[in-house]
């Protein structure tokens, strides 16, 4: 059966941690590889990293489909590396499943080669141009423990945590709300 993960705020300590890499991409691997697209699907995502989901492991899958509909591709990478990255750079508002509603220019290479392990445990290259560059760096990133609100200046990075610290409190009533419900329907 599928584990049940949820995606953590930005303001979460697992947020903050440089994952670890993956010695092989073993049953286990896949599974969370799967989970992981589950998860990206339900919530309509370009990208996720496992670190969004409390899980330590140099882990990500992305799948642009969404908002590019003629590139279906859904790339599952363990230990993903940049090979190279163009000097042409651009800033693009960017959302994340971690930072809710809260969008955030970043200035990032328009062009990256990238490096990583795939499902079956190979080693590919890929050139990633457009909106795949951006998602592969943007969730890069969460694996060494960035979040697009680290690009912010202090002052907006604070109003930012607020709003996330806000929205936590918000979400623990619920679930505990959610509990309560839950214990008056024994069974
Ligand atoms: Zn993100």
């Amino acid at each position: 059966m599928a584990r049940h993960y949820k995606v953590l705020l930005a303001i979460h300590p697992a947020l903050k941690k440089v994952a670890e890499p993956v010695d092989t991409v073993d049953a286990n691997i896949k599974e969370l590889m799967q989970d992981m697209t589950r998860i990206m699907k339900e919530k309509k995502g370009v990208g996720l990293a496992a670190t969004q989901i409390g899980v330590s492991k140099r882990v990500l899958t992305i799948d642009v489909r969404y908002v590019k509909k003629d590139k279906p591709n859904l790339f599952c990478m363990a230990n993903p590396e940049i090979l190279w990255a163009s000097e042409t750079q651009e800033s693009e508002k960017e959302y994340c499943f971690s930072i809710p509603e809260i969008g955030v220019e970043v200035k990032r290479p328009t062009e990256v080669k990238v490096r990583y392990v795939d499902e079956h445990n190979q080693t590919q290259e890929i050139h990633a141009t457009g909106l795949l560059a951006r998602c592969f760096q943007h969730e890069l990133d969460h694996l060494n423990g960035i979040v697009t609100l680290d690009y912010l200046s202090p002052l907006r990075r604070q109003l930012a945590i607020k709003k996330l610290q806000r929205l936590d409190r918000a979400q623990r009533l619920e679930e505990a709300a959610e509990k309560e419900t839950a214990s008056h329907h024994p069974l």
